[in-house]
């Protein structure tokens, strides 16, 4: 439980919510009276729909239930001022960022969420008669957004371990070296939850021609533990062609607010500038900046996921489950029987799961919600899967 966090800005509505759940209370619980003023506007229909989705406990995208910290509200609070502004002080988020891993503004581009940025990686560096290279299941929105604009994606599977096979990312990348418009690595990889070694994503790098870019995302870097992982963004330095690509959304709790960055080499950076839509909203450049500079928050809140996950990994392993060892804030578990059914049966219990990633429909993501919430989710879990735990026909 974090004392140290007080009460102190009462106007702003998040406030209260933002202080109970990093006092390790639910968000919902807390919103009552607060949360009502804005909803006095609203129609008993959108209210009773409004109160559903803060009932359900919500492990179905990855997010940080905890919300933005204290800092990251009173610099969001201060930034309001600037609401009726097009053009206005941004915070210094793009120094802010540049600072943080000690590179060059030009070497930054902000996104409306990561999501922007991946989707001006493949506007950029694809057209009808290219490709992304990556593996199946990844972060889907990158193919869905290549076939949108007509591209195509050339996908691997992965690893019986479900790891990313690099050699033969490598290799296909190779054989396509013409059509390939760029590589995409999701480090940790989403679904899975599994990490890329530093010493794979060198030889990615040094495996394929030195012109094809790589989007390198790593939306889930801060939950990262296993040692023999690094980030690449050093590689940007050494003038690689490497695009990297990081969130708000997820260590730091602003997913609604949308910011995500781009670190790439200059020149890179500027040709996908042109694609950029510059709209990043005033208060989360403040709280974006804010949120950089708040490292005890951010402890917290990797210590307390990561608590979470070894825990409800530790009840579904007991349970005899297997459970895909995870470097992020969510986990994959192996239900042995379709995902979507399960997850219809935890939707009626108020627990909102992960959806199928195919071509692993037996497998269940879960994010690593408040504590309260896993403790929902593995009540539903023992209940759902009763039969099967205690025939042990399932292990
Ligand atoms: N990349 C990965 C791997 C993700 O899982 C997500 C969201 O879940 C994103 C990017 C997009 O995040 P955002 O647009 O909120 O920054």
């Amino acid at each position: 439980m974090r004392k140290e966090r007080g009460m102190s800005r009462r106007s702003f509505v998040g406030a209260a919510t933002t202080a109970a759940a990093w006092a390790g209370l639910a968000p919902e619980k807390v919103l009552g009276a607060h949360g009502r003023a804005g909803t006095a506007r609203l129609g008993r229909a959108l209210r009773q729909e409004q109160d559903a989705y803060d009932a359900l406990a919500k492990i179905n995208f990855n997010e940080n239930p905890y919300g933005p910290s204290e800092k990251v509200m009173e610099a969001m609070q201060y930034a309001f001022k600037y609401s009726m502004r097009y053009g206005y002080p941004d915070g210094g988020i793009t120094q802010a960022i540049a600072d943080h891993h000690g590179v060059g503004t030009e070497n930054v581009l902000l996104g409306a969420g990561s999501g922007e940025i991946l989707e001006v990686v493949g506007l950029t560096w694809l057209d009808t008669s290219k490709k992304v290279v990556g593996v199946e299941p990844s972060y889907g929105s990158v193919y869905t957004h290549a076939s949108g604009i007509d591209a195509d994606a050339l996908l691997l599977p992965l690893e019986p371990n479900h790891r990313q096979n690099i050699p033969r990312m490598i290799d296909a990348t190779r054989r396509n070296a013409r059509d390939v418009g760029f590589v995409y690595l999701c480090n940790p990889n989403n679904p899975t939850g599994v990490p890329v070694s530093a010493d794979e994503v060198r030889d990615l790098l040094d495996g394929i021609p030195e012109d094809v870019p790589v989007l390198i995302d790593e939306a889930y870097h801060h939950f990262v533990e296993d040692p023999a992982y690094e980030t690449a963004i050093p590689y940007v330095l050494e003038g690689r062609r490497v695009v990297v690509a990081r969130t708000f959304s997820k260590i730091y709790g602003m997913a609604a607010m949308r910011l995500g960055y781009a670190i790439a080499p200059a020149d890179m950076i500027e040709r996908m500038r042109v694609y950029s839509t510059g709209s990043t909203n005033a208060l989360v450049m403040w709280g974006g900046a804010a949120a950089l500079e708040d490292v005890e928050s951010e402890r917290w809140v990797r210590e307390t996921t990561l608590r979470l996950r070894k825990r409800t990994a530790a009840d579904l392993e007991g349970l005899g489950y297997e459970v895909i060892p995870s470097d992020t804030n969510f986990l994959m578990v192996h239900i042995r029987r379709p995902v979507q059914e399960a997850a219809a049966a935890f939707r009626e219990r108020g627990v909102l799961v992960g959806r199928p990633f195919p071509p692993m429909l037996e497998h269940m993501r879960v994010s690593v919600g408040t504590e309260s919430e896993m403790d929902r989710f593995m009540n539903a879990f023992e209940d759902i899967f009763a039969a099967t735990a205690s025939s042990g026909a399932g292990r």
